[in-house]
């Protein structure tokens, strides 16, 4: 019997007929054609962090292990070639031995650059865009073994499409990426009422290069981050990191969330008691060390884009909500702002973005909670992040989306018989 392939949450499940490992692109590309000559799909897998099954195959999954690294390194324009499995702590690491590091990233670093790219994974910034707008030139591997350069000259409209591509075009062999000299970002912590961040955010947004705020349910409280560039020298203590990030934030948290699990009706003392544990502080480092917190705690999750003036609204509309319905929910809301941009399927299309993203600790019921504030997200013309949970379909997806017929036109001219699809992909593509 083939083995039990699960995502990081541990909600999505399947049985792969094979998992296959290439060590080159050339043998990705065979693996490729020979799917496509006998009709069988396939899917990759990067590091499974997706909420949804948008990885799920019980055909042939592809893991890109092997394929890890950077290529080469353009030193002038600062800009690096790298292989698609690479994991982002470790283009962090490298990265920093040439002395460049990423514009941006989230607020976790396991992904695959694949896998991020091609769910447009985020972090914060209003100046900034998603991960994928940093990229600048794709090596695709199309369904009929062909490799195919893209980049705003060569390709220009395949290169938009597959910017974020949900792993439906190709298979992304090389990422061309462009960067920064490498920069330390200094990180401060604070805790703020709901009602003032959300009357300055604006301005803190323009004011930060990253700012982002998370808010305690059941509470008026928030926790504050904000990472600015600076030339100080570092400041970082292992034992505040220790006692705030790894014991409080992870072992702490997980003692909580696992008391809510048992006794829901606690959850509004536990996200009191954690809006007043959350740590202050600050810290400064190489960015690629301060954009990562560590994440122990599982959890299910769902995010999406709204448009940056609807986001105060929107939020204060979660927490009546959350209020009207007693939500048994203790996980934080996150609060981040992005740049607009003009890649196809990216939530930040044409619109500067807040993307709010709600959690339930895994094993609690999340239903009610996510059914009742993506109907908010919906009033608020919110685009689904790609890799969280979201119930969308392909004709409300397509309202959303101006570019949407286009890309699906690119997706059938390039794999004309679905090699890359998979049941998910096939539900909220409408095919
Ligand atoms: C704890 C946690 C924290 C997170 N934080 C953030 C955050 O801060 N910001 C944010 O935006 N998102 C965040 N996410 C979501 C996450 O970034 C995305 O789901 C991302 O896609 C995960 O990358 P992955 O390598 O695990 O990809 P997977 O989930 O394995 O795959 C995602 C998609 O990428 C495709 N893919 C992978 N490799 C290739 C390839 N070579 N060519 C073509 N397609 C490919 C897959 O087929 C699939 O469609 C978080 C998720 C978790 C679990």
């Amino acid at each position: 019997m083939s083995k039990t392939w699960k995502n990081w949450s541990g909600l999505v499940k399947c049985q792969p007929k094979e998992l296959l490992q290439p060590s080159s692109l050339n043998e990705l590309a065979e693996i490729v054609r020979s799917h496509a000559e006998s009709g069988r799909s396939l899917r990759v897998v990067g590091s499974g962090h997706s909420f949804t099954p948008i990885v799920a195959t019980n055909s042939t999954m592809i893991c890109l292990k092997n394929l890890q690294g950077i290529e080469s390194v353009d030193r002038e324009n600062y800009e690096a070639t790298v292989l698609p499995g690479t994991k982002i702590y470790t283009l962090g690491k490298l990265l920093a031995n040439f002395g460049m590091g990423l514009e941006n990233q989230g607020d976790i670093d396991s992904q695959s650059l694949a896998g991020a790219i091609a769910t447009g994974t985020h972090g914060t910034g209003a100046n900034l865009g998603i991960m994928s707008t940093q990229v600048v030139g794709i090596t695709l591997l199309t369904a009929d073994g062909d490799i195919l350069e893209c980049s705003a000259a060569n390709n220009p409209d395949i290169f938009k499409a597959t910017q974020v591509s949900l792993g439906s075009l190709g298979i992304l062999g090389k990422i061309q990426v462009k960067l920064q000299p490498i920069y330390r970002l200094r990180e401060v912590r604070h805790t703020s009422d709901l009602s003032a961040c959300l009357d300055r955010l604006e301005a803190a947004c323009r004011q930060h290069r990253h700012y982002e705020f998370w808010w305690f349910p059941h509470t008026d409280r928030v926790s504050i981050k904000t990472q600015d560039m600076t030339d100080a020298p570092m400041k970082t203590s292992q034992i505040e990191h220790l006692l705030n990030d790894v014991i409080l934030e992870n072992g702490v948290f997980w003692l909580l969330c696992e008391l809510c699990r048992n006794f829901p009706s606690l959850c509004k003392q536990v996200s009191n008691l954690s809006a007043q544990l959350v740590s202050e502080g600050e810290t400064t480092n190489y960015s690629y060390q301060v954009f990562p917190t560590p994440r122990s705690v599982r959890f299910y999750e769902m995010e999406y884009a709204v448009p940056a003036e609807k986001g105060p609204d929107c939020l204060r509309e979660i927490k009546e909500f959350v209020a009207r319905n007693d939500i048994a929910v203790h996980f934080p809301v996150e609060y981040r702002c992005v740049k607009s941009d003009d890649i196809y399927l990216s939530p930040a299309y044409q619109r500067d973005s807040a993307f709010i993203a709600i959690h339930m600790y895994k094993g609690m019921p999340y239903k009610t909670y996510f059914d009742g504030v993506e109907a908010i997200f919906k009033n608020h013309q919110g685009r689904p992040h790609w890799g969280k949970m979201h119930s969308r379909t392909a004709s409300e997806l397509r309202e959303l989306y101006p570019m949407w017929d286009e890309f699906h036109s690119i997706r059938h001219k390039l794999d004309p018989t679905g090699v890359f699809m998979n049941d998910y992909l096939k539900r909220i593509f409408g095919d």
